[in-house]
């Protein structure tokens, strides 16, 4: 027996050691409640493996219409940091901090520092009204995507110094796929003749700034908000003004309201991704933005 002790015993000291050191790494790890799925996509990517990221909103969920449960409380409370996209999208945010009370992480405001635009007349003019209110769907421009990007990244360095080196890493590789994403839309988008944006909520208006499109209109300021009949006239009177041809009602969802104005307008209808609703991970957002470039090429095609 005395041999096999000598081997066994040893060994079983270093697995039991190999073990708990491989717990205490894991336990080390920083753990980040992200709100939805842009902040979720972008902070997995700059986190790698080096922390735990997690969304708050399940995937069948849009921040415009979240109801906050206990559960969520308890994930907030859990966590070391929550990172959101800002801009008022979380309208439930103090409601959420207030329940976790003195348990509430450091909140990032990922849009911090960005320049905002307000109402589609902004759009136009290029200058924001602060009385218009602030649009909160920055995520949708690439460019700015770049600095939420930044945002995240100085937020988990601070949280997490020694991991700072691979976050800044992770959000080299990430930004450049950005980049190479702006770079896309630019060029499909630059030679394609009557760029009519016509959305079914208020979403885009950074994304037509970005890459010239005429931001026509919308059929909602945000989702369950229904426009009134003068509204909704108006729309449509701009819609056959300026023969705008599709109308991009969002991914899987199209409300009866926009196929009737379509209708009524003659436009055909297709989609556009919000990237509000879904389950992030590291490529989401890349992939997401991809399909909507696509659409936007197949709507803006010259009819052959
Ligand atoms: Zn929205």
């Amino acid at each position: 027996m005395k041999p096999i002790n000598r081997f066994l015993l040893p060994a079983l000291a270093l697995l039991l050691h190999l073990t708990m050191s491989s717990r205490a790494q894991e336990t080390k790890k920083i753990t980040i409640v992200t709100s939805f799925l842009p902040i979720q996509s972008h902070t997995a990517a700059i986190a790698g493996n080096q922390a735990k990221v997690s969304q708050l909103l399940s995937q069948e969920t849009g921040p415009h219409d979240f109801q906050l449960k206990p559960a969520d409380v308890k994930k907030i409370a859990d966590a070391d940091l929550f990172i959101i996209n800002g801009v008022g999208i979380e309208g439930w945010l103090q409601e959420l901090l207030k329940k976790a009370g003195s348990r509430k992480p450091p909140v990032i405001d990922a849009s911090k520092g960005l320049p905002l635009l307000g109402s589609p007349q902004d759009i136009q003019t290029g200058i924001h009204d602060p009385a218009a209110g602030e649009n909160p769907h920055v995520w949708l421009d690439p460019v700015i995507a770049q600095r939420q990007v930044a945002n995240i990244l100085r937020a988990l360095q601070k949280a997490d110094p020694a991991n700072a080196k691979t976050y800044a890493r992770n959000a080299r590789a990430y930004t450049s796929q950005l980049k190479q994403l702006d770079a896309d839309y630019a060029v499909a988008l630059k030679s394609l003749p009557n760029k009519n944006l016509v959305t079914f909520h208020d979403a885009f208006p950074y994304l037509a700034r970005r890459y010239g499109l005429n931001y026509v209109g919308y059929i909602s300021e945000y989702p369950e908000k229904d426009p009134t009949p003068n509204q909704l006239a108006v729309l449509v009177g701009k819609i056959k003004a300026y023969k705008v041809g599709v109308l991009f009602a969002e991914a899987n969802y199209a409300p009866k309201l926009l196929q009737r104005v379509a209708a009524q307008s003659g436009a055909k209808v297709s989609q556009l991704d919000t990237l509000e609703v879904g389950e992030g991970n590291a490529t989401a957002y890349l992939d997401r933005m991809r399909t909507n470039l696509a659409a936007l090429r197949a709507a803006f095609a010259p009819i052959p």
